[in-house]
């Protein structure tokens, strides 16, 4: 993935700009969210768009655990389809438009909407918590975006799962170039929000290879096969260096993630996951010979 692809910074703002956020979310002052219970956190193998609307088991699936899931005060997205270069973007928009952002589905997939709100305090309280110097010292570039709204990565699945858009949903952006190390770093650093009612979730694809997906659909490739048994494996062994290093260094990675866009959202819902927590699958299947769809929850 080339640099160029990165260039849209208009709509940033600097973290500084506290009350303009505010303003932009329709509110004077942020209050902090009250604490509760810890929530749980997800990664979710979204493939493709029409899993939003097409009846099948990973959209049935989605539509059950939304039941399960105790009611979130707020969701903090992190998915696939919004990339940024050199910072990590806050969603800053009060009502976030529903991206379309793909080309070739029928236009029943078109006209769907998640007229879901932002959560101001929530986004505050992420601006907050990536201020904080990472345990290596890093300092985290931020900057709000009062433009973007919500990629499919997003809704796609929050339409299935919270159908009555009644919850605040904020994405933040992914520096795509970072290495895995970093994505699960910021993910550690957010963790703190589960013990705010905050519900993070990772949307992306533990196997993700389109070009190999329109050679030969139907049966998974070996390789689809064993990078999506190696990190359940490591998964449930809470093996998260083990995972960081594959990610970052394993021959397997270039088959199963040409660019590593699906892939860096699970460090951030492994950077939020405790070394307590249970480790539950679902949709463990695969979506034609290049896919994975294997989620998993935190709880
Ligand atoms: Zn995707």
């Amino acid at each position: 993935m080339q640099r160029r692809d990165f260039l849209r910074a208009s709509s940033l703002v600097a973290l500084s700009l506290s009350p303009l956020l505010a303003h932009a979310l329709g509110t004077d002052t942020v209050q902090d969210l009250p604490q509760t219970p810890k929530m749980p956190v997800l990664f979710v193998g979204h493939g493709s768009p029409m899993n939003a609307i097409e009846n099948n088991s990973f959209r049935q699936n989605w539509q059950k655990i939304g039941k399960e899931l105790p009611k979130p005060a707020a969701i903090l997205m992190v998915s696939a389809h919004w990339l940024t270069d050199g910072n990590t973007a806050i969603m800053a928009a009060n009502k976030p438009e529903t991206i379309h952002d793909f080309g070739g589905f029928p236009d029943e997939l078109f006209a769907q909407q998640y007229p879901a709100t932002n959560s101001p305090q929530a986004a505050q309280l992420t601006a907050d918590l990536l201020k904080k110097p990472l345990a290596d010292g890093t300092q985290v570039k931020t900057a709000f975006d009062l433009r973007q709204g919500y990629d499919h990565g997003t809704w796609s699945v929050l339409l299935p799962m919270f159908p009555q858009a009644n919850i605040p949903v904020f994405q933040i952006s992914i520096d795509y170039f970072k290495p895995a190390s970093y994505h699960y770093a910021l993910g550690k650093q957010l963790a703190a929000l589960r013990e705010r009612g905050v519900l993070i979730m990772g949307s992306g694809n533990i196997v993700h290879n389109l070009e190999a997906e329109a050679l030969e659909a139907g049966k998974p490739y070996d390789w689809n096969q064993a990078v999506d048994q190696k990190i359940a494996q490591l998964l449930q062994k809470h093996d998260d260096q083990a995972l960081i290093q594959f990610a970052d260094k394993d021959k397997l990675i270039k088959l199963a993630h040409p660019t590593v866009d699906h892939l860096w959202p699970l460090f951030y819902a492994l950077g939020a996951k405790h070394e307590d927590d249970q480790v539950r699958f679902f949709n463990a299947a695969y979506a034609g010979s290049a896919i994975s769809m294997r989620s998993v929850i935190f709880s």
